[in-house]
């Protein structure tokens, strides 16, 4: 597909579980765009605040800590991949030590400015299928195509087990619920940018939905806009 003029940004936002990432991946396949990871750029800075015993409340730090940092993102057979000053660090960023830091740290807005300044830059550069909490509503807020995805906790809790299984980290799924409870208290009840759905975002509840079904949606939504029916060049 040819195309013209801007670059496309499709944003999906929603809670933690809800089938974003997975969703995200099968979408930018389908339409040859890249995914963005955004949560991986969090989850990155957050690594290397607790390896370097940085502490997680210090917004200067955190902050001072994400300028200091050379952060990379790149796609190899359209795996996102991010590095940080040079270090691979995608799949580390998936444990549940850094998962049960990272609301806290994401929560400061001088370092929020360094990433989404970053995130908009690779926007400009390619299009793009955006994920993460805050997408629709401030990142990308004026892309037409933008997607909130929910599901029920125990829908939730299980997907999340199944990752963690997948990475060899055995936790308890009640556990696994509670944690993802609080980690979307914590996200929607923060000052910046907090998880909330866009007003002009499409609400998808994935709770019944299989992954190809809630792909099929989003794909048809999007061919079906004018902002993506309009830069193809017949
Ligand atoms: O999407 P994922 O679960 O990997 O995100 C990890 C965390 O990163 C979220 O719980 C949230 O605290 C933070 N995040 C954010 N803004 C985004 C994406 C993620 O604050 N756009």
């Amino acid at each position: 597909m040819k195309s013209r003029g801007e670059k496309l940004v499709i944003a999906i936002d929603g809670e933690a579980g809800s089938g974003k990432s997975t969703v995200a991946k099968e979408v930018a396949q389908r339409l040859g765009f890249r995914k963005l990871d955004t949560g991986a750029m969090y989850r990155a800075i957050t690594l290397l605040a607790i390896e370097r015993g940085i502490a997680l409340s210090s917004a200067a730090e955190i902050e001072e800590l994400s300028r200091r940092t050379e952060m990379n993102v790149w796609w190899e057979d359209d795996d996102f991949r991010i590095a940080v000053d040079g270090r691979d660090v995608t799949t580390e960023i998936r444990s549940s030590a850094v998962t049960a830091a990272v609301s806290e740290v994401s929560a400061h807005e001088g370092m929020r400015k360094v990433l989404v300044d970053k995130q908009r830059e690779i926007g400009r550069r390619y299009d793009i299928v955006a994920e993460g909490r805050d997408m629709g509503t401030v990142v990308f807020r004026d892309t037409k195509l933008k997607f909130f995805l929910r599901a029920n906790d125990a829908v939730r809790a299980r997907r999340r087990k199944k990752d963690l299984d997948n990475l060899g980290e055995k936790m308890d799924i009640e556990k696994i619920r509670e944690d993802i409870l609080i980690r979307d208290e914590k996200d929607a009840s923060r000052r910046v940018a907090p998880l909330k759905m866009a007003e002009d975002a499409f609400l998808i509840d994935t709770s019944d939905m299989n992954v190809d079904e809630v792909v099929a949606l989003i794909l048809a939504k999007v061919r079906d806009h004018e902002s993506f029916r309009h830069r193809r060049v017949e």
